[in-house]
Parts: C-alpha cells; structure tokens; sequence
C-alpha cells in the first residue's frame, strides 16, 4: 500500500454543542478534513478515554458514547458509526508492545465526543475506519510522548493520529454567559503554541513548571495528554503549527496544531 505520510493532530475540542452550533472552530475542522490526503484509517487519542494502563477499541462498528451531561436533548441522538478497526488495534498494540509497553484491546467501546465530535466535521460520512487509543491521566507527558513515538510508524501506513483535548481546560473557570478570554489562559495558550513552533520538546515536557499559569490551564492534564500522543507520534524534533486558535466559554481554548518533522 502507498499512503502519503500523514501529519499528526491536536484538536481542542470545547464543549459537545460545538456539534449544535460549529462555528468557526467546526468550519475548520471541515476544511481540515478536505485538506489532507484521505487517510486510510484514524487513531483518536481523546481526553475522555482514561485507563490506568493503554487501551486500544477493537470494536466491528463504532457505537456512539454520549458521555456527557445536562446538554441540550438534539445533542444525545447524533451518531457516528465509523467502522471499526480490528487489525489496526493489532498493529496497535504489537508496535506499543515493541516498545515495551503492554496495551488491553477493548472490543466493546465505541467513539466518545472527544473523538465523534470532531471526527463528524471532518470525515461527516463515518465511513472510515476508526479506533481509539486510551490516556493514562496518573502519567506525565513524558509518558504520552512515549506512546507516540512508538506509533509513529503508522503515519507512513496513512494512519491519522488524531489527538483530541483541549489546550487550555479548566472547568471551574469556565464562562457559561460566554466573555473575553482572561489573561491567564491567553498566556498559557500563547506559551504551547510558541513552544510547539519552535520545536522545544524538553520545554513542553515540562510544561507544569515552564509554562505560565500551568496550574490555572490544566488544573487535571487529562485534557492536554493527548498532545503529547500527537507530538511523538509526529517523529523526532517534531514542529507543531497552530492552524486555529480562539476561546470558546471564556477561558476554553479552541486552539488546533498540525505536528510534523
Ligand atoms: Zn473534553
């Protein structure tokens, strides 16, 4: 098979009724989706999958989770029954395996928002074959990066890894009325955007104690791990270019990268 080599991918992905009302953020994702070459296959790596240790979906259909709560009802009967990937998940675990690092295949789960959320802006006819890869949130970055680089070979299969979180995620400060993005947040998003362009792997390792106001943006990292999936499964000294940003709900970034050597 030739398949062009694929970028890898961080999306914020907000709050599920960007699936209701997609605005400039899911218009992006569209176009995102155009843009690159057909994958033959996506690998999400979203916040709402959390394992104590790797778990990949080997499921035959995508069922649709609605893991969320207290959301408006139209929200709770969209699907996404993307086929599933069952070889995939193999070649998964055997390549996370190779790196010492044993992975529990799942052949029950389906799709949760953070990944059918995007993934119907993007690929809105779910006719590509999609499984998941979960996060531990008890692990650092460096772990994530590690489950990355070891499934970078999959990107030259025409693999999508397709990271799904948010780049600044803190639910307590959330503005339901909506409002300007507070300084804060802008700083930190502003931070992992210049870090991410230029390249600063160490930097963004240590993004708990180098970037500004750290704690502020991810007070639980759950929702910036997959990041680090996306980084090291772009490949060694790996730049990262933010092709959207803005903030949703006050302080909620929007921001998308595209990850690539
Ligand atoms: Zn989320």
């Amino acid at each position: 098979m030739t398949a062009p080599s694929l970028p890898s991918l961080f999306l914020s992905h907000g709050a599920p009724t960007l699936s209701l009302d997609p605005g400039d953020t899911g218009a992006r994702w569209q176009r995102l989706g155009q843009e690159l070459p057909r994958p033959a296959a996506v690998l999400c790596v979203s916040a709402h999958w959390m394992t104590e240790a790797p778990a990949v979906s080997a499921p035959p259909r995508n069922e649709t989770i609605h893991d969320f709560y207290g959301f408006p009802e139209p929200l709770y009967r969209l699907t996404y029954a993307a086929p599933g990937a069952p070889a995939l998940a193999g070649r998964v675990a055997a390549l996370l395996g190779e790196a010492g690092i044993a992975t529990a295949t799942d052949t029950e789960r389906g799709l949760d928002h953070g990944a059918w959320v995007p993934l119907r802006l993007m690929y809105p006819e779910a006719d590509i074959p999609t499984l998941q890869l979960s996060i531990q949130p008890h692990r650092d970055a460096a772990w994530h990066h590690r489950l990355g680089a070891a499934l970078a070979p999959l990107r030259d299969e025409g693999v999508l890894v397709l990271a799904s979180g948010g780049a600044v995620h803190n639910l307590r400060a959330v503005a339901w009325q909506g409002g300007p993005a507070p300084s804060w947040a802008q700083q930190f998003d502003d931070w992992l955007a210049a870090a991410l362009a230029d390249g600063r792997e160490a930097d963004l390792l240590a993004w708990a104690e180098r970037a500004p106001h750290a704690r502020e943006a991810q007070p639980s990292p759950d929702h910036l791990l997959p990041l680090f999936v996306a980084l090291g499964a772009a490949g060694p000294n790996a730049r990262g270019e933010r092709i959207h940003q803005g903030f949703t709900l006050g302080s909620l970034s929007m921001a998308a990268f595209k990850l690539a050597a």
